[in-house]
């Protein structure tokens, strides 16, 4: 009996036939890199963070980038898979997946020149802009080896368990660096011509097929937009990709970008499934099933995907951390209960280029999900809750899935505390779906809501646990003439629409004072919005009639004259996130924001606001400044509680203020409400 297509998302959620076996739906959990593939000692973990997302639907996940060979790891002690030794190890992940109902394939990463270490090989001795490596340039017998270790890896792969393997053709690594001339200036068999630049793709699946052999999963990662100067012409990509699935591939995923591309791909910023179109393209020229990735993270999107016919199946790999059990919501109707990913990079990608574990901004236990457990509690109390920022909504929602009784206060009229802020921001519109997510929580868990109500401290009487998550207030600076018409807060622009002049100081450049830079620069809706003209403002080549898809940007003209300024003597936005701050940097040099460092605030008044700039006087001549010099706790119920005896617990921002954000705030809620 054929089985009845899913009510809600019926071709997501069809079984995908690739001949030899079945894929239960069309999810693939992308590669991620968690940092558990590292160590040994890490793969219980390993397999459980896997099963937790086979349980929850994902047909088929890729780990995250295992090497071939040592030259290729990522750097010193980065994971491998080389050895028959290393096998035991992946047992428990494969074994914890197929018990789980899910199928897991090894992805093999061979970083080349994108290497962290200097046993690095690559085409040529080609520095990358983002390492400080240069690579070693690999003999004909060199290049070889490497294809070898390919081969070898995959067989590995298979005796450990996994389904297959994922060959990564893409994000500039090694495989990439063969493919164009940016990186590969050889005059060898391996270089010159794009048949001979491509012989090493090729070869690498031909041998893992040979390897492997026809009842294993062959996915390749195929670079179908490079977005670099001199990347692949369409016509090379439509050539490798015939030639891929020649040589044995089972499904051909998507890759867009290279990592040292200018273009961003995956943050916040980018529009939902902006890169579909590549892969759309693609599609016409294969017979093989392909994949589709970047920026989807909503089923529906999903579902109009695969439903157009744009691909055969929708890559999602930070949606999964944000939410193991996506599937099975989406499944059941219930996509208003999914946990959004919103594109932050905070917890996961910028901790990987760390060298920190993964996590996920808005789901603390990802990649903790064995000890980090919301149980039942045995002895259920009464909570107050004073304060529905994301530290309050989180406390609050682990507290009542766990059987408590919980009061969530607020004295705003709805819930979100500074995320109400953060989504008006051009470009962080998803975050949002953070609070659509909360608040639906709020409902299933049982959480009484009181909102409007600026909580006293006889309101909290006879509450067993009282938890404070009552944020912060701007950092007042000292500044002569603060009192000026001309100064405001970020939250008189970003909450109450203060009118502002055409020229405008922003003082602090944090986070907040780059999003208020972006808010104020911008004249109607949000580009991330509109993802015409978004390929525009970073110079996408939707034609694809470029080498890389890129042509000239055309920015849109800001709406207003901006001055960015600082005290400290570095270069503005140096500490914003490590994946995402390039792209705040390069968004406010397109709205021409002056960015001015090595700042003395010295006064303000009619004539504007005077300054030194490395110790020199200057005069800006501006309608407005605007204050974004930080955040102190907001904690005035503290005292009133004490002298009431009653005893109550700081979290977020009311906590500690020095360098609060969402991750902290979430994390730092849900773990004090897992201990109650
Ligand atoms: P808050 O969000 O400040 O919430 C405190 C809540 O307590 C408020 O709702 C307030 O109304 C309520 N409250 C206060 N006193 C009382 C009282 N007496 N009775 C009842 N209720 C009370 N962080 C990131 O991680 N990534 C980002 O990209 C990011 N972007 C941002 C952009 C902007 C423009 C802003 C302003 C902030 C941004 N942040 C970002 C910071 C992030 O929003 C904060 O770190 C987070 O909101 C702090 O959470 P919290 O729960 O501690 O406090
Ligand atoms: P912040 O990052 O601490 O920045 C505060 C700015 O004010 C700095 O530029 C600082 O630089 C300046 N400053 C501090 N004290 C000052 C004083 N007394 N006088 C004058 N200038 C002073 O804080 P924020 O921008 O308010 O952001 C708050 C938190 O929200 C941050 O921790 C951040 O993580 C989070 N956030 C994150 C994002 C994101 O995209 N990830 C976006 C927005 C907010 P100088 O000392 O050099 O002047
Ligand atoms: Fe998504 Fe941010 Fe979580 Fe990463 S940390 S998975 S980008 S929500």
């Amino acid at each position: 009996m054929t089985a009845q297509p899913n009510a809600y998302y019926p071709n997501l959620l069809k079984p995908l036939d690739l001949g030899f076996t079945e894929l239960k739906n069309r999810v693939l959990m992308g590669s991620m890199h968690t940092g558990l593939e590292d160590r040994e000692k890490k793969f219980p973990r390993l397999a459980r963070y896997f099963a937790e997302r086979a349980e929850g639907g994902v047909a088929i996940s890729v780990t995250g980038g295992f090497s071939p060979n040592l030259e290729g790891s990522f750097y010193p002690g980065a994971s491998k898979l080389s050895s028959s030794r290393e096998i035991k190890r992946h047992l428990q992940v494969t074994g914890a997946v197929h018990e789980a109902g899910g199928k897991i394939a090894l992805q093999l990463l061979h970083a080349g020149r994108y290497a962290y270490h200097p046993l690095s090989v690559a085409p040529n001795r080609i520095k990358s802009p983002i390492t400080p490596f240069a690579p070693i340039a690999l003999p004909g017998w060199g290049v070889k080896k490497q294809i070898n270790d390919f081969a070898e890896a995959a067989l590995l792969a298979q005796k450990a368990g996994y389904d297959g393997v994922e060959v990564m053709g893409s994000e500039g690594y090694f495989i990439n660096q063969f493919l164009v001339e940016h990186t590969n200036r050889r005059d060898d068999e391996w270089g010159g011509s794009f048949a001979n630049r491509m012989k090493l793709p090729v070869q690498i699946v031909q041998r893992v097929r040979e390897a492997v052999g026809p009842e294993f999963i062959i996915i390749y990662r195929l670079s179908m937009l490079d977005l670099i100067e001199n990347g692949s012409t369409w016509e090379e990509v439509v050539l490798l990709g015939k030639a891929i699935e020649q040589a044995g591939a089972t499904i051909i995923n998507t890759g867009i970008g290279w990592h040292e591309a200018r273009v961003p791909t995956i943050v916040t910023s980018v529009p939902r499934a902006a890169f579909t179109w590549v892969t759309e393209k693609f599609r016409q020229e294969v017979a093989i099933p392909v994949c589709t990735t970047n920026r989807i993270n909503d089923p529906q999107v999903a579902e109009d995907i695969l439903s157009s016919g744009q691909s055969d199946m929708v890559s999602m790999a930070r949606p999964l951390l944000a939410d193991p059990h996506f599937v099975i919501k989406a499944q059941s109707g219930r996509a208003s209960a999914i946990n959004t990913c919103i594109a932050c990079n905070q917890a996961c990608l910028d901790h990987t280029f760390e060298a920190k574990e993964a996590s996920c901004l808005v789901n603390p236990r990802a990649c903790r999900e064995t000890e980090l457990n919301y149980l039942p509690t045995a002895q259920p109390k009464n909570i107050a809750v004073v304060g529905a920022g994301p530290a309050g909504l989180a406390a609050a929602t682990v507290a009542a899935e766990r059987g408590h009784a919980v009061t969530l206060f607020d004295k705003a009229n709805c819930i979100g505390g500074q995320f109400n802020m953060a989504m008006r921001v051009p470009g962080k519109e998803e975050f949002e779906n953070t609070l659509r997510y909360f608040g639906q929580l709020i409902e299933t868990t049982g959480v009484k809501l009181e909102l409007n109500t600026e909580v006293t401290a006889a309101q909290l009487k006879g509450f067993d646990e009282v938890l404070i998550a009552t944020g912060v207030k701007p950092r007042v600076p000292n500044i002569e003439g603060l009192d000026h018409p001309s100064v405001l807060y970020y939250t008189d622009v970003l909450r109450g629409n203060a009118p502002l002049g055409n020229k405008v100081a922003v003082v602090g450049a944090g986070g907040i004072g780059f999003d208020v830079a972006e808010f104020i620069t911008h004249a109607g809706s949000s580009s991330t919005l509109n993802p015409e003209a978004w390929f525009k403002e970073w110079g996408v080549d939707r034609s694809y009639q470029t080498r890389g898809g890129l042509i000239a940007k055309e920015p849109s003209p800001p709406t207003r004259e901006v001055t960015l300024l600082q005290r400290k003597d570095e270069p503005l936005g140096k500490r914003l996130g490590k994946t995402s701050g390039w792209v705040h940097r390069a968004a406010l040099r397109d709205k021409q924001v002056r960015m001015l460092s090595h700042c003395e605030y010295f006064k303000i008044d009619d004539r504007g606001f005077h300054i030194l700039v490395d110790h020199k006087p200057q005069l800006l001549e501006v309608d407005n400044i605007i204050i974004c010099t930080g955040q102190e706790s907001l904690r005035d119920l503290m005292a009133p509680l004490e002298a009431a005896g009653i005893k109550a617990q700081l979290i977020g921002g009311a906590d500690v203020a020095a360098e609060l954000d969402a991750k902290r705030a979430i994390d730092q809620g849900s773990r004090v409400a897992a201990q109650i």
